[in-house]
């Protein structure tokens, strides 16, 4: 049975905005019991190699994964790519321009909280003194640092979230271009969160045709915190779209302690596990 496999297929490192080093992850993910595990960082890959090296020893079987953020109509998009290869040629300077529009774009936030009267610069530094590729995350780690805000969702409340004041509109590459990298690096595209997008049902729809014409395989049915009705949603648009469902925590930080590793709901018969293929 496949059910029985204790899978986390969505869990970040900080390579990017997880609290957790690759190594500690794979250690904390072998504690919870997990077997199959994806680090998932945003943008990067560079958690994978590191927990390459101590998976087997700490029996966790490992899935070589990476979130990229895609824009469809406007909108910022997550694609998972799983059991891609790191090396691939095409991914790599696709990941490289990614890094260099997340350091653009971060800039720019940090220019928009100058104009509001806030130190941008010094943000800016405090950011880059972090490790990882940057994120709104470690923005908010700093502006929470520099007593800005008092907690770090206040800081997207006020600033960094769709329609706030510092908000940079999302300017990712295309959905399919990201679909595309993933196929070239021989992964799998699953659709990250679909239930976190505000869309209109009739939009959401469109971006699951968009997303299985670009090649898409999979839809992340269950994610972290999913109430029940979101996974039977998840688990109707998997199947009106035959995509194979994927299930992850998007793990951050053993904090967050609403979201912790790999304890997932079941998922429904009907849709087919990503995973069956291991
Ligand atoms: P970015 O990829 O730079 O746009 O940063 C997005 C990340 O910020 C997400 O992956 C989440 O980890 C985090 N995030 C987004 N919205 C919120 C929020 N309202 N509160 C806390 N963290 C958030
Ligand atoms: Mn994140
Ligand atoms: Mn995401
Ligand atoms: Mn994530």
């Amino acid at each position: 049975m496949t059910e029985a496999l204790r899978v986390d297929l969505h869990t970040h490192t900080s390579c990017s905005d997880g609290m957790l080093t690759p190594t500690e992850l794979v250690l904390r993910a072998a504690g919870a019991g997990i077997e199959l595990l994806a680090i998932t960082d945003h943008d990067t890959t560079a958690g994978v190699l590191q927990a390459e090296r101590c998976a087997p020893a700490a029996g966790v079987r490992l899935v070589p994964g990476v979130e990229i953020s895609a824009s469809w109509r406007a909108q910022s998009i997550h694609v998972l790519g799983l059991w891609i290869d790191p090396a691939s040629g095409p991914l790599c300077r696709a990941l490289d321009a990614q890094a260099q529009h997340r350091a653009r774009r971060m800039a720019r936030i940090c220019e928009r909280l100058s104009a509001l009267g806030l130190p941008g610069s010094a943000l800016l530094r405090a950011v880059e003194a972090q490790p990882g590729l940057p994120t709104r995350t470690h923005l908010a780690a700093a502006m929470l640092e520099a007593g800005i805000v008092a907690r770090s969702e206040d800081a997207f409340r006020k600033y960094l979230g769709r329609g706030t004041a510092a908000h940079v509109a999302a300017d990712w590459p295309d959905l399919a271009s990201v679909v595309g990298w993933i196929l070239a690096a021989g992964g799998i595209a699953s659709l990250a969160h679909p239930a976190r997008y505000r869309l209109s049902g009739g939009a959401r729809r469109r971006l699951l045709a968009d997303f299985k014409t670009a090649g898409g395989t999979a839809l992340e049915v269950i994610t972290g915190g999913n109430a029940a009705q979101h996974v039977d949603a998840c688990a109707d648009w998997a199947q009106g779209f035959g995509l194979e469902a994927s299930i992850g925590s998007d793990f951050h930080s053993p904090e967050h302690v609403w979201n912790p590793l790999g304890r997932l709901a079941k998922l429904p018969d009907r849709v087919r596990p990503v995973w069956r293929r291991e």
